[in-house]
């Protein structure tokens, strides 16, 4: 999809600055080709053929057709997505319950619609395991996206786990990166958030220019609840993490997830110990 622009990365400690020392001994010299997300123009919507410029115009009509859509149902919203962007529209998906509703809706809207997944390296097995379940239910093939390092290679680059020291910097190479990539070329993507998750989500349109990856967002759960979704499972009995069933109400990567307790916030247990609450994907 689109270009890739590759540049090297040296070896360097992130904190640090510094060439990673391991007990001693420096590490073997490892060169990792890693794709840099790029000026403007190489992202999202701009590198597409042909490419979607969000000139004043366009994000007015997209205002105002986010505007209609505020009482629309989800359904309403993925078809005017299909019927605008297709087949330019895709979706990122954690496999969290919200995703798990639209890849529901869109098997029965528009189940060509390219469905993928950001794989860390670091996703729960019952993650993972739900990609197949999805496969047998559905007929559809979520894609995997990774990064161009495996966990082995990111760790031993870092010195160890980035996750423990710097996890913003962690989820930018493998998360952030990786989406830059599956963006590129595209006109549009869908994501599962709901406004109440967070404030940072409150603010989000139904339909609107996605600045950070440059290419049309649309959240067609964005006034759904918890309760909403929680209710469309049950009634379809569309499958869901195990996880979700053992107190993890928001699965990301193992490292970064624990159960939450009574009472807690539905996103407590990611990043916990941090001050950080969102990887970055959601955020402008
Ligand atoms: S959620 Fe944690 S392990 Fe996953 S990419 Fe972010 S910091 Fe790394």
């Amino acid at each position: 999809m689109g270009q890739q622009r590759l540049t090297r990365q040296k070896l360097m400690n992130p904190i640090t600055d510094r060439t990673v020392q391991s007990a001693g001994k420096p590490l073997p010299t490892l060169q990792v080709l890693t794709p840099d997300p790029g000026p403007d123009q190489l992202r999202g919507a701009l590198a597409a053929n042909p490419p979607l410029e969000p000139s004043e115009s366009f994000l007015a009509g997209l205002a105002a057709d986010s505007e209609q859509l505020e009482n629309a149902t989800p359904q309403e919203i993925l078809q005017y997505a299909v019927d605008r962007f297709a087949p330019l529209f895709t979706m990122a998906t954690a496999f969290g319950p919200e995703g798990m509703t639209l890849i529901h809706m869109l098997a029965e809207i528009a189940p060509a619609t390219p469905i993928f997944n950001l794989d860390t390296g670091y996703q729960f097995a019952e993650t993972l395991e739900l990609r197949e379940r999805v496969k047998q239910r559905y007929g559809i093939e979520v894609e995997l996206k990774t990064p161009d390092t495996t966990v082995e290679q990111y760790e031993a680059m870092h010195g160890g786990p980035v996750y423990k020291t710097d996890p913003n910097r962690c989820c930018f190479d493998r998360k952030l990166r990786v989406l830059h990539e599956a963006a590129r070329g595209m006109h549009a993507w869908a994501s599962a958030i709901r406004r109440d998750q967070s404030d940072d989500r409150q603010r989000a349109a139904i339909v609107g220019w996605d600045h950070k990856f440059q290419l049309v967002k649309i959240s067609p759960l964005a006034n759904w609840s918890k309760k909403e979704v929680w209710n469309l499972i049950s009634k379809h009995d569309i499958p869901y993490n195990p996880l979700h069933d053992k107190g993890f109400p928001s699965v990301g990567c193992w490292p970064c997830t624990r159960a939450v307790q009574m009472g807690e916030d539905e996103r407590a247990g990611r990043w916990s110990g941090f001050a950080k609450k969102e990887c970055g994907l959601h955020t402008s």
